[in-house]
């Protein structure tokens, strides 16, 4: 251990949202620091600490490092800097190169926001503000505006350390994953259901993936992209068990005895019950889809209502009212748009006109699904030969 702290490249981590839960505060503070560690595995380069409700990284600022944050819930912005010693005359020449950083010409607008921890400091945050911003505009040109600047200086003179920022990136925003519960996320190979499972991950869920495969009328290839896509939303928790459910069975029982156009609505009651046994069994209470009015003839409000139906436990709908255009705009985002417009085989339409029932109702589904008397036992029996891949 040496008192000297650290000098060179780092990034300061702000933190949002959990300071409103004051009674949870030191165990999301907790899991949210956990959820970084995991985030930066593997970079041994770094050390990370923290002070007065902020993260701190040593060692780096690159953009692995940035690229590896973006994801972290419960961070609002993300600042690469520079350590250095609380001196004004090391401080202002580090905020001098910063800025230079700066792609703007000298039309650039900046201002320096100045923090002081460290009250033995011989200035005030006033003229640290004062001091670097005059050198800055002595060295770029650039003009002061505090009200709407293009660029913001930060010089954060702490108790332990000082820490210079030029960039402010957004943060994943949201609550650390892993403190608001557990969801089971009914995970199809399209572009909803991970835009969903990221939203609800946003807000602290932890995700268990739960994937119908129609084997061997689906391919591997169905398979593997869903697998793919539950990597990327496990990257961003601590572990991810994705459960792949032997559909075909139930979907060959089904065809026999229903009118086709109604073989999707039973398919959907079917996966939401068989979705609910697993769950139980992993004691989760709640299911997630992604499920959006409107989006496809197979969900209209009768027909999600004709799938709640089948339910028992609560069914959250992150993307239910929102348009194609702002999913893909998620998607995109998390990294999960490229894997999701791969070409795959939908076990939905597996013996299923192109014109289902957009009608649906309850009490026919109901009625439809007396005439197999053993159906119980095929979904427990899908339920109970899951595959299970931990991710
Ligand atoms: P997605 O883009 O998520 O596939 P979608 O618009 O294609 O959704 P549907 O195929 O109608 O919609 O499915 C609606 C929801 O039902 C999906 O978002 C998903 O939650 C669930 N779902 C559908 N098929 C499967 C499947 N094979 N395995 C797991 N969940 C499924
Ligand atoms: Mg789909």
């Amino acid at each position: 251990m040496t008192d000297t702290p650290y000098s060179g490249p780092g990034v300061l981590l702000r933190i949002g949202e959990l300071f409103l839960k004051r009674g949870n505060r030191h165990l999301f503070f907790q899991a949210l620091l956990a959820n970084v560690q995991r985030a930066l595995k593997g970079r041994d380069d770094i050390r990370i600490s923290h002070a007065m409700g902020r993260i701190y990284i040593e060692g780096a600022s690159d953009e692995d490092l940035l690229r590896r944050l973006r994801w972290v819930f419960g961070l609002t912005s993300i600042s690469p800097g520079i350590f250095c010693d609380p001196d004004i005359d090391v401080i202002t020449p580090i905020a001098v190169d910063l800025a230079r950083t700066h792609p703007g010409g000298p039309e650039t607008r900046f201002r320096v926001a100045a923090r002081r921890a460290d009250k033995t400091f011989p200035l005030n945050s006033g003229q640290i503000g004062a001091h670097v911003g005059g050198q800055i505009h002595l060295a770029t040109g650039f003009r002061v505006d505090l009200e709407q600047p293009d660029l913001s200086v930060g010089v954060e003179v702490g108790l332990k350390r000082t820490f210079i920022w030029a960039r402010q990136l957004p943060g994943g925003g949201g609550l650390p994953v892993g403190t608001a519960g557990k969801v089971a996320l009914l995970l199809s190979g399209g572009l909803d259901s991970p835009v969903a499972g990221h939203m609800l991950q946003k807000r602290g869920v932890e995700l268990t993936g739960i994937y119908f495969h129609a084997a061997p009328y689906t391919s591997d290839g169905a398979k593997e992209k869903v697998i793919a896509l539950a990597r990327i939303l496990a990257a961003r928790q601590r572990r991810f068990q994705l459960l792949v459910v032997p559909f075909a069975p139930v979907q060959e029982a089904l065809r026999d005895i229903v009118d086709p156009t109604w073989l999707v609505l039973l398919y959907r009651r079917a996966m939401v019950r068989i979705a609910e046994m697993i769950a139980r069994g992993e004691g989760i209470s709640c299911l997630a889809t992604g499920e959006s009015v409107g989006q496809v003839a197979s969900q209209t409000l009768a027909n999600i209502a004709t799938v709640e139906d089948a339910a028992a436990l609560l069914v959250l709908r992150p993307v239910i009212a929102m348009d194609k255009a702002e999913i893909i705009r998620i998607a995109r985002d998390i990294d999960t748009y490229e894997t999701s417009i791969l070409p795959h085989d939908d076990c939905c339409t597996l013996f299923t006109p192109r014109h289902p029932q957009t009608r649906g109702r309850a009490d026919l589904a109901q009625r439809y699904e007396a005439r197999l008397p053993h159906l119980d036992q095929l979904l427990q029996t899908a339920a109970e030969t899951a595959e299970r891949i931990l991710l």
